[in-house]
């Protein structure tokens, strides 16, 4: 049986900090303030997959109250959630998403961005839809106080659920 999650995540926009979405960096006059690289996009899909596979969401997989996780490369929290997700028995059979960013453009580093998460889930690239869109100056995202992603996965299950 399939299993579908959902994901959400938003950080705030600072000066002096990169700007990591989906995995790629992008050229833009401040970046996330978060704990790790703040990557919205893979946070989103990091939860999606969890709720869809019944495990603890991403803030209880990997505290920012743990220096570990300090600029942590949110690419590789990603595989490993793709790995939990797996020992539980499933794999990602579709990834939908929407990224909410009024600036900098991001449609020209979907490609990019659908490269690096398809290297990290294991899906095939036309598996994996960003769609990037603007808050029509409305809300945080619209006033560039920062960057939001909502994310949808479908699984499928590779195995019987050892609980
Ligand atoms: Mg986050």
């Amino acid at each position: 049986m399939n299993r579908i999650g959902i994901g959400y995540d938003i950080h705030r926009l600072v000066a002096g900090r990169k700007l990591i979405i989906g995995g790629v960096l992008i050229p833009h006059e401040k970046g996330f303030e978060a704990h790790s690289d703040g990557d919205v996009l893979c946070h989103a899909l990091c939860d999606a997959l969890l709720g869809a596979a019944g495990l603890p969401n991403i803030g209880v997989l990997f505290p920012d109250s743990d220096p570990k996780y300090k600029d942590a490369d949110s690419m590789e929290l990603l595989r490993t959630v793709v790995a939990r997700v797996a020992e539980k028995g499933y794999r990602p059979l579709q990834v939908d998403s929407n990224l909410v960013a009024q600036r900098p453009k991001l449609q020209p580093f979907v490609a990019e961005m659908i490269r690096a998460l398809a290297a990290a889930t294991g899906l095939e690239e036309e598996k994996i839809s960003i769609k990037p869109r603007t808050n029509e100056y409305m809300g945080a995202e619209g006033r560039e106080e920062g960057i939001s992603a909502q994310v949808v996965v479908v699984l499928q299950r590779i195995k019987e659920d050892k609980g």
